[in-house]
């Protein structure tokens, strides 16, 4: 019972209850592996613009019911009260048949990866 549960989210709306010491997020990121140019894909996230999702699609064409969950990252960053940090997030979806029966190949974790960078602003301390 005293495990802790993991600040995953999908939705920016959800990001004040997960981490109410938290002014702003900024999240920089960068996706590489099958289905993105060779040099990745880029993109930013922000709270404060209303940007900021919990969840990023997956590139991969052939991957399936792909993703990645960035709140671990925002969470190991704020735990340390650090102002920024980077992590790198690996896709939670798989490539190949779901029963290995169907077409022979047995399905495979997608290697896609993304590569995140995080600014965080706090909350002033209370008094
Ligand atoms: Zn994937």
């Amino acid at each position: 019972m005293a495990e802790r549960r993991k600040k995953e989210f999908f939705r920016g709306a959800d990001f004040p209850r997960l981490f109410p010491e938290l002014a702003d997020a900024e999240v920089e990121f960068v996706q590489r592996g099958a289905g993105v140019a060779e040099d990745g894909k880029r993109g930013s996230l922000s709270f404060r613009e209303r940007t900021l999702e919990g969840h990023l699609p997956c590139a991969n064409p052939s991957c399936r019911k792909g993703g990645f969950g960035i709140g671990a990252v925002i969470e190991a960053i704020a735990a340390a009260r650090r102002p920024d940090g980077e992590g790198e997030v690996a896709c939670a979806g798989y490539v190949g048949a779901l029963r290995p029966a169907e077409s022979g190949a047995p399905a495979a974790t997608c290697s896609n990866r993304l590569a995140v960078k995080v600014k965080l602003r706090y909350k002033p301390a209370g008094p």
